[in-house]
């Protein structure tokens, strides 16, 4: 049996372990952490859970092609209940608030109750988001490679494609900001530079507002790490290996071939490598010399990481009557990473079972934003810890102005900046997924570089803006390159 090995447990590299399981390769997993998922994760801090990954994952609903890849590699099942939280997130300004419904016609009402001034764009938005629902992530076999099921394009998502294609370059040429200024209404054009980011262009927000029209992008109980502990367990299962706490150190090639791989001062020889370290950095840090393949520069290049500061909060309060997702404004700013803040975005995690102490509730922010370089001077010049706590004290008053119930009641905070996210993932400034800017097209990069044999790469960054679908997808996709390459049958079983 051939020997793969897998560098990284994240969510690309145990789908990577379980299909070359299913396929019939024998593979071990080093994973540098001492826990399986990645950046799809979350942590307990005195008896609160904190849900430092995915708030939503794209496939879902089962009548989405991405549905059958999560039940392949035990990512769902029918024991994982869906929570598909509407509306999605809220946003209020000055006492008035504007949510994300998930229904096109109860959203487009609310729209036009807020601002009437605005119905044609309304009108226009809401049509869009409809046409943009027949659009799902593809999940197809490459070419040449033999199968055991056949995955190809359905005539229906080519058919769905066709009355989008018109809108898709006018919302690719601007971003969510340059967007939202169609709208009279303020409220309106916070929502809109909200649902992503101002300056993501506006096809990721409409792609996420129709992903959830098309009633996807829900939860699944147990959240991040409930997802990748079962995948792990999976794999497990099937035979596979995960070796904890064991960092790759290099990639051993010879005469083209890569032959195994150097852990601690140890050689394990392998037959191949799958790589999901973020691609970035592997390329520079995992070879004898970093890699100078076309592709790799423009990865380097074009790379727009998406960083952000995360805080939890663990709250003595039974805060079930707050709502679940809001983004308000405040008077006096968050300094966060040495940017002022004025949205600040919380999730509140009061209604999920088993998230705190009884009558207690977990609190979670996202501040998103490059400040790599603020915290790593705060780490150089010893005031990093200091930094952290002001940062957490600021918010909790912040939180307190916002929800006077939760005045006085923090029982616990904790603050992961992207040097923590970095130290955890190895990833290029700890990001995890990579920006979709104005007028940017999709990049895509190769599975397999031309200079090296045996390596193959899957993960996050292969394909912007990244996420766990595309971690899932290029996982698969390694395989399938890597059956092709070996005249292996790819095989996927439920
Ligand atoms: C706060 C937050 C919210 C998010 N929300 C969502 C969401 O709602 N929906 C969504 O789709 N996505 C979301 N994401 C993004 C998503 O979690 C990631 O894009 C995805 O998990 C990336 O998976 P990956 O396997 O490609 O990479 P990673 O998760 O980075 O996995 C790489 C793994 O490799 C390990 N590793 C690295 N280097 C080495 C080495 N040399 N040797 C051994 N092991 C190594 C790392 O420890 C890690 O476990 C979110 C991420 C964050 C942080």
């Amino acid at each position: 049996m051939k020997k793969v090995i897998v560098v990284g447990a994240g969510i690309a590299g145990l789908t990577a372990g379980i299909y070359a399981r299913q396929s019939g390769f024998d593979v071990a997993i080093y994973e540098s952490h001492t826990i399986p998922g990645g950046a799809s994760t979350s942590w307990r801090r005195k008896g609160y859970l904190f849900e430092g990954g995915m708030h939503w994952l794209t496939g879902s609903a089962p009548k989405s092609p991405l549905h059958k890849l999560w039940r392949e590699v035990g990512a769902l099942d029918d024991s994982v209940d869906i929570y598909n939280r509407d509306p999605f997130l809220a946003l209020e300004v000055s006492g008035q608030t504007v949510c994300l419904y998930r229904d096109i016609d109860k959203l487009r009402q609310h729209f036009l109750q807020i601002s009437p001034a605005d119905t044609k764009e309304i009108i226009r938005l809401c049509g869009d988001i409809k046409k943009f629902t027949k659009i799902t992530m593809p999940i197809s076999d490459i070419k040449g490679v033999k199968v055991k099921t056949k995955s190809s394009l359905p005539l229906s998502s080519l058919f769905g494609l066709l009355p989008v294609l018109p809108r898709l370059s006018s919302y690719a040429n601007q971003t969510a900001k340059e967007f939202s200024e169609r709208f009279k209404s303020p409220l309106l054009q916070l929502l809109f530079q909200n649902i992503v980011g101002p300056d993501w262009n506006a096809t990721s927000m409409i792609f996420t507002a129709a992903t959830l029209a098309a009633g996807d992008g829900g939860y699944p109980k147990g959240g991040s790490l409930g997802m990748a502990n079962r995948m792990a367990k999976y794999f497990e299962k099937l035979g596979g290996t995960i070796h904890y706490g064991k960092a790759v150190r290099e990639i051993q090639v010879r005469d083209g071939m890569a032959y195994g791989v150097i852990v601690d001062e140890d050689l394990i020889q392998a037959d191949a490598v799958i790589v999901t370290q973020d691609t970035l950095v592997a390329i520079d840090r995992l070879f004898d010399s970093p890699m100078r393949e076309p592709w790799a520069v423009r990865m380097r290049k074009n790379t727009k990481p998406v960083l952000n500061t995360f805080i939890g909060i663990g709250v003595k309060a039974d805060l079930s009557d707050m709502p679940e997702n809001l983004t308000f404004v405040t008077a006096e700013p968050l300094i966060c990473g040495g940017v002022p803040q004025s949205a600040i975005s919380i999730i509140n995690y009061a209604s999920y079972e088993g998230y705190a102490p009884q009558g207690c509730t977990a609190v979670t922010s996202i501040i998103m934003g490059d400040t790599y370089d603020y915290w790593k001077a705060c780490r150089d010049n010893g005031t990093y810890e200091a930094e952290k706590q002001k940062l957490a004290e600021a918010f909790i008053e912040i939180l307190a102005k916002r929800y006077p119930k939760t005045a006085g009641k923090a029982a616990v905070w904790d603050v992961a900046t992207p040097l923590t996210y970095e130290r955890y993932l190895g990833s290029y400034k700890g990001s995890w997924m990579s920006t979709l800017g104005k007028g940017s097209k999709m990049e895509s990069y190769p599975t397999k570089p031309e200079s090296i044999n045996n390596v193959y790469f899957a993960g996050q960054r292969l394909r912007t803006p990244g996420g766990l679908p595309v971690a899932a997808e290029t996982g698969r996709k390694a395989v399938q390159y890597l059956c092709r390459d070996t005249n292996m049958v790819f095989q996927g079983n439920i």
